[in-house]
C-alpha cells in the first residue's frame, strides 16, 4: 500500500511540471512542419518503405500519409528505413496509453561499486540510504533561504564570474516580454535562437548525432536502457532532480551502463523567469542529488525548453555547468521531435515521425553534426524512440555516428563530471574554480576532488525507518502496476 501511494503521488507531478510547455511546442510544431527538409523527405525514395513494411508496426509508420492532428488536418508523408520488429504499433502510441514497462527498475548496485570505465571515478554511494526528507519538495523551485542554497549563492558570488544585471522574464515567453526578446545583448535562446560561443548546440563532425534524453529517470527509462544496450548505443541523459530522488536505482543504472549523466534542473522551470537565487537553487540541488546517487557531479546541463539567456548562462558557468541545448539551423528548423507532447494529446506519433524525417533530412545536408530533443519521461516517448526513431537512424545510409554529447565533442567521459574531469581537455568544469568546487561538494568543505573521495553521503545517512521510503521510491515502477 505504501508503494502504491508513493507512485500515485509522483506521477501527476510529472505532468504539472510541464504545464507551461504549450507555447513552446506550438512553435516547435510549426517549425517542423515548415522545415526546409519537408520537401526532400516527402520526396524520399519509396523503396525505403519496402524493407520496413514487412515488419510489424512498420506498415503503419510507412503508411502515415495523412494524420489529422489536434490542431487540424496535416498531410504527412514520410518513410522509415527500418523499424523495430517488436515496436508498439503507432496507432497505440497515443495520449493516455498505458501498459506495464517491460523492463522494471530492479537493478541496484551495492554501495561501494566503482565504475571502471571512468578513470579515478569514486565508488557509488548507497542509493537506498537517501532520505527524501533531506531534499526539496518535488517539482517546485527549492527554498532559497536554506543553508545549502545560501552556501551555493556565496560560492557563485565568489566565482569571479560576472552575472549580467538583467531582470528575469515574465511567464509567457516572447510575446509577454517584447523588450527582452528584442534585446540582443540578453541573447535569449527562446526568442530567436541566440547562442553563446560556449553553448553546445551541435556536434562538430558531420553525420554525428549527440543522442540525448531529457526529464527522466522515469518509469519507462528501463525499457530505453535495454534497447540502447541491445544496440550498443550510449546517450546523454539530462536528469531532473525531482526524478532522480524518485528513481535513484535507474539513475545508477544509466551511469553504470556508460551513459553520460547531466543536469536538467530540480523542478523543470523556465529558467529565465527565475531570480538569480532561484536559478542557483535549481542547479545546486540537481547537482547535489546526482552526486548523492552517483558520487559524481555533472559538468553539463540543459535548460528546460531551451530557456536560457546570458544571466542564466553566467550562473550556470559559475556553478561549473556547460550549457547544452539542441540544434537549430534556422527559425523554421529546430531539431525537436515534439515527442513530449504525445502523452498530452497535443501531437500525434505520426507527426513526431514526420518531424523526425525533417530532422534527419536536415541532418544529412548540414556540414556539422547535430543534437535532437527527445525524452525518456513517458511511455510514448520511449516507445517511439525504441520502435521507430532509433531503428530508422541505425539503418540510415550513409550511417550516423551516434554517441553522447561529451563523446561527440571529442572529450573523454571523465570530463563529464567535476570529480573526474581532466582539467587540460575540459576547462569548463573546473575553470570557475572555487564556485564549481564548493557547489560540487554540496556545501561540504574541501575541493571537488576530495569531495569525490569523501562522498557526500555522510550528511545524508538515512535513519532506518526511512530506508523503506527510499526503497519504495526505487521500486516505484513495479509497485505502480501491482
Ligand atoms: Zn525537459
Amino acid at each position: 500500500m505504501k508503494l502504491a501511494l508513493v507512485s500515485a503521488i509522483a506521477l501527476p507531478a510529472l505532468v504539472s511540471a510541464h504545464g507551461v510547455r504549450d507555447l513552446h511546442h506550438a512553435r516547435q510544431q510549426a517549425a517542423a512542419a515548415s522545415s526546409p527538409a519537408a520537401a526532400s523527405s516527402s520526396a524520399a525514395p519509396a523503396t525505403s518503405v519496402a524493407g520496413a513494411s514487412s515488419v510489424a508496426g512498420a506498415s503503419s509508420a510507412a503508411a502515415a500519409t495523412t494524420a489529422p492532428g489536434p490542431s487540424g488536418a496535416v498531410s504527412l508523408t514520410f518513410t522509415l528505413q527500418s523499424t523495430n520488429p517488436s515496436a508498439i504499433p503507432l496507432s497505440q502510441i497515443v495520449s493516455g496509453a498505458s501498459s506495464q514497462p517491460t523492463v522494471a527498475a530492479t537493478t541496484t548496485f551495492a554501495s561501494g561499486t566503482t565504475p571502471t570505465y571512468i578513470p579515478n571515478a569514486p565508488a557509488l554511494p548507497n542509493a537506498l540510504s537517501l532520505n527524501p526528507a533531506n531534499y526539496p519538495t518535488l517539482d517546485k523551485t527549492p527554498d532559497v533561504s536554506s543553508p545549502q542554497v545560501q552556501e551555493w549563492i556565496k560560492a557563485v558570488n565568489a566565482s569571479g564570474i560576472t552575472i549580467p544585471d538583467i531582470s528575469p522574464t515574465v511567464a509567457g515567453g516572447c510575446p509577454a516580454n517584447p523588450q527582452a526578446a528584442a534585446d540582443s545583448s540578453r541573447c535569449w535562446w527562446t526568442c530567436g535562437g541566440c547562442t553563446d560561443d560556449d553553448d553546445v548546440v551541435q556536434c562538430p563532425d558531420k553525420m554525428t548525432w549527440g543522442l540525448t534524453y531529457d526529464d527522466g529517470p522515469a518509469l519507462y527509462t528501463g525499457d530505453l536502457l535495454a534497447y540502447l544496450d541491445s544496440a550498443d548505443l550510449k546517450a546523454t541523459f539530462f536528469v531532473v532532480g525531482s526524478r532522480a530522488i524518485s528513481y535513484p536505482a535507474l539513475l545508477q543504472q544509466e551511469y553504470m551502463a556508460q551513459h553520460q549523466i547531466a543536469v536538467h534542473t530540480w523542478s523543470h522551470p523556465q529558467m529565465t523567469t527565475l531570480t538569480n537565487e532561484e536559478i542557483i537553487a535549481e542547479l545546486g540541488w540537481s547537482k547535489k542529488i546526482i552526486k548523492d546517487v552517483l558520487g559524481v557531479t555533472p559538468t553539463f546541463w540543459r535548460p528546460p525548453y531551451g530557456d536560457v539567456d546570458n544571466r542564466v548562462r553566467a550562473i550556470a558557468k559559475a556553478m561549473g555547468l556547460q550549457t547544452s541545448i539542441w540544434t537549430r539551423i534556422s527559425p523554421t528548423a529546430t531539431f525537436d521531435t515534439g515527442d513530449f507532447d504525445i502523452a498530452g494529446g497535443l501531437i500525434t506519433s505520426a507527426q513526431v515521425l514526420n518531424n523526425w524525417e525533417n530532422i534527419i533530412g536536415n541532418a544529412t545536408t548540414i556540414d556539422h553534426g547535430f543534437i535532437v530533443l527527445e525524452h525518456d519521461l513517458f511511455q510514448q516517448t520511449v516507445d517511439i524512440a525504441t520502435g521507430y526513431i532509433l531503428p530508422d537512424a541505425l539503418a540510415h545510409q550513409p550511417p550516423f555516428k551516434i554517441e553522447p554529447i561529451i563523446s561527440c565533442l571529442g572529450k573523454p567521459m571523465q570530463d563529464a563530471y567535476i570529480e573526474t574531469n581532466d582539467n587540460t581537455s575540459n576547462p569548463i568544469g573546473t575553470g570557475s574554480g572555487s564556485a564549481a568546487s564548493a557547489s560540487a561538494s554540496g556545501g561540504n568543505s574541501g575541493s571537488a576532488a576530495s569531495a569525490g573521495k569523501n562522498g557526500a553521503m555522510s550528511a545524508f545517512s538515512a535513519p532506518g525507518s526511512l530506508g523503506a521510503m527510499a526503497f519504495a521510491l526505487v521500486s516505484g515502477a513495479g509497485a505502480l502496476l501491482l
